[in-house]
């Protein structure tokens, strides 16, 4: 359960260098990975994005300490060339699912994750799922237009679930089969994470989609 979870009652009340340090000055966190899991994807993506923050929300502690001692161990200021390793990631306990807009003010967002979201497989509990009709508004409200929406699963009911409804969405568009093949993120969508690399141990087909958030409509 969450009730034990700290959040800010607003974005601006959110003490960033807890978690990034200095690094937190003057930078806002710009990729969400949510459910972040053991942090696969964050670790990759750390050394290629170094200007940009990444946080990994993710709702177990167990999990979540995990990946903070993981970031920890790898974090390293080198004198000589002036350059820090990995304080651009961190990870936070938390419920993305009802904490997001007390993080990200609108527009914060370029990016947003959901790789191998848990499935939730019987109808009645597909309202627990990560990727619903009003979640997307508040992620549609996180996004900058232009943002990207990433999601990956084994499970192809699910992924035909997650893209009906960013397909129905007004906010998002689907990239084309061109524009995904050229995406430089999506090689470690599929392959970084633990969930992804399991998948391939057990030969599982992965299921990927990229959208883009559209521009807000005129009033
Ligand atoms: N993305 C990782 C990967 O690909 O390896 C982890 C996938 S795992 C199957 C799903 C993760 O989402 C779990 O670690 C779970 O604890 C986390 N999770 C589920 N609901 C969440 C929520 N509301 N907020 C944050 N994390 C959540």
């Amino acid at each position: 359960s969450d009730h034990d979870i700290n959040y800010p009652v607003c974005p601006a009340k959110m003490d960033w260098t807890g978690l990034y340090g200095d690094y937190a000055n003057g930078r806002k966190v710009e990729f969400v990975d949510v459910g972040c899991g053991y942090g696969g994807l964050l670790i990759s993506l750390s050394p290629l994005y170094p200007e940009s923050l990444m946080l990994g929300m993710e709702i177990r502690m167990k999990v979540s300490d995990f990946v903070i001692d993981k970031i920890s161990a790898l974090r390293r200021h080198s004198k000589e060339n002036d350059k820090v390793d990995y304080f651009n990631v961190a990870c936070l306990r938390s419920n993305a699912m009802k904490f997001l807009p007390n993080y990200f003010e609108k527009h914060q967002l370029s990016k947003m994750f959901f790789l191998f979201p848990d499935p939730h497989f019987k109808n009645r509990k597909h309202k627990w799922r990560i990727i619903t009709p009003a979640l997307l508004a508040e992620y549609a409200y996180c996004l900058r237009p232009g943002g990207l929406v990433y999601t990956i699963t084994d499970v192809e009911d699910l992924h035909d679930w997650m893209v009906l409804h960013l397909n129905e969405h007004p906010l998002f568009e689907r990239l084309t089969d061109e524009e995904e093949k050229n995406d430089k993120i999506l090689p470690y969508v599929v392959n970084s994470t633990e969930e992804g690399q399991k998948a391939a141990r057990e030969g599982r087909n992965k299921y990927p989609a990229i959208f883009r958030r559209l521009p807000d409509p005129d009033p």
